[in-house]
């Protein structure tokens, strides 16, 4: 005798499949109970996917061939699609992923040599609407937000074709997460919950937004920060991160030492080195000023050359003899000051090169 989870329905067979990587446990739970199952399959499936990386039911050995078939009528496990793959001599992978409206967003998996814990970095955004004058997402302006379950799927898809667990995520990709805070805020969440990553291990990289800040620091979860700061002066960071004009660096330092006071946790500063736009030493000095107080380490990263939709790059990297000399100033704030070691760049893949043609010819 067939239970009563076992019977054939085809109610539902019209639906397109419902995937189910990205989701919640109460969102898992909600689906077996719609689909009249039992809520313990919510917790086998939630292991599967989570914990073991299922890609189909058929892996799914504890639940009888009838329910498999079942599930498959009405669901799947990934949400995204790798649509690309490219793997760097460093080992960093870079992943294409086809959205379920067919846009396109890309996730790096980026591997240490020295280290066994793995980071990937994940988009928040199609596109983005900030337009920073030196980054490759800012050049294709924004499409749209991703949801939470499209931001844990990268991660999960990454785990999938990997075959390895990641440690740490930074929301690094494409996007402004702050322009996104809701979904972010809720993929932070189910990092925790489900996918096993603690809010430690999380960075949310933004470039300015301070409502967003506020929001975030609002949750009170010990989740890095990362400010990109670029110019420690108005004028050249108005001309380089243009929401500058609107949350002014004050506002934006204010934010900050709130931040600190909130979550306990030192924030990264990110500054881009830019020849002769933001490698002066007047202003290593004036960045070294204005951070004395704040609890923060300092990020220098090296421009990495990306063209513009004319095709033409438009700044250039500063010598390594500029760059230690930038460092040596700046670390008279009494800060850690690094200079951000890059992964991937024959691939693409470091910062601000996340751009692919597919992208730029959609829409
Ligand atoms: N939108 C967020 C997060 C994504 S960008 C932000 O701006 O913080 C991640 C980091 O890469 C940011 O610090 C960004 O300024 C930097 N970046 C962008 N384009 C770059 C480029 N061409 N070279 C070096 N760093 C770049
Ligand atoms: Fe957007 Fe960040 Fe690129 Fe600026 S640097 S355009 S905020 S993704």
């Amino acid at each position: 005798m067939k239970t009563v989870e076992e019977t054939p329905s085809d109610t539902n067979a019209a639906k397109p499949l419902q995937a189910l990587s990205g989701l919640t446990f109460p969102e898992l739970e909600k689906f077996v109970v719609e689909m009249g199952l039992p809520k313990f399959r919510a917790k086998q499936i939630h292991s599967w996917i989570y914990a073991k990386y299922a890609e189909t039911f058929d892996e799914m050995s504890d639940l009888s061939f009838e329910l498999r078939e079942k599930l498959k009528s009405v669901a799947k496990i990934p949400l995204l699609e790798i649509a690309h793959l490219q793997v760097s001599r460093d080992g960093t992978r870079k992943y294409l992923f086809k959205l379920p409206d067919g846009k396109i967003v890309e996730s790096v998996l980026m591997v240490f040599q020295d280290r066994d814990s793995l980071s990937a970095c994940v988009s928040s955004q199609v596109g983005c609407a900030v337009g920073c004058t030196f980054c490759a997402t800012g050049y294709l302006g924004f499409k749209r937000n991703l949801t939470s379950q499209e931001i844990i799927d990268q991660v999960m898809c990454i785990q999938r074709e990997s075959g390895k667990r990641i440690s740490n995520v930074v929301y690094m990709g494409q996007g402004e997460p702050l322009l996104n805070v809701e979904n972010v805020i809720e993929s932070i969440y189910t990092m925790n919950e489900s996918v096993g990553i603690g809010a430690r291990h999380l960075t949310v990289s933004t470039s300015g937004v301070v409502p967003g800040i506020k929001r975030l620091a609002q949750e009170n979860l010990p989740v890095t920060l990362a400010l990109s700061l670029h110019a420690p002066d108005t004028q050249t960071r108005e001309e380089i991160v243009p929401i500058t004009t609107k949350w002014p660096i004050s506002e934006l330092m204010d934010a900050l030492h709130d931040y600190y006071d909130a979550t306990n946790r030192r924030i990264t500063i990110e500054y881009v080195l830019l020849a002769g736009v933001t490698d002066f030493p007047e202003q290593a000095k004036a960045l070294a000023d204005m951070l004395k107080d704040l609890h923060c380490n300092i990020n220098l990263i090296p421009f990495n050359p990306v063209e513009n939709l004319e095709g033409v790059v438009q700044y250039q990297r500063p010598s390594r003899d500029a760059q230690n000399k930038f460092k040596l100033i700046a670390e008279r704030s009494g800060k850690t000051v690094t200079i951000r070691l890059e992964r991937g760049t024959d691939i693409d893949a470091a910062c601000g090169q996340l751009h692919n043609v597919f992208a730029k010819t959609q829409e």
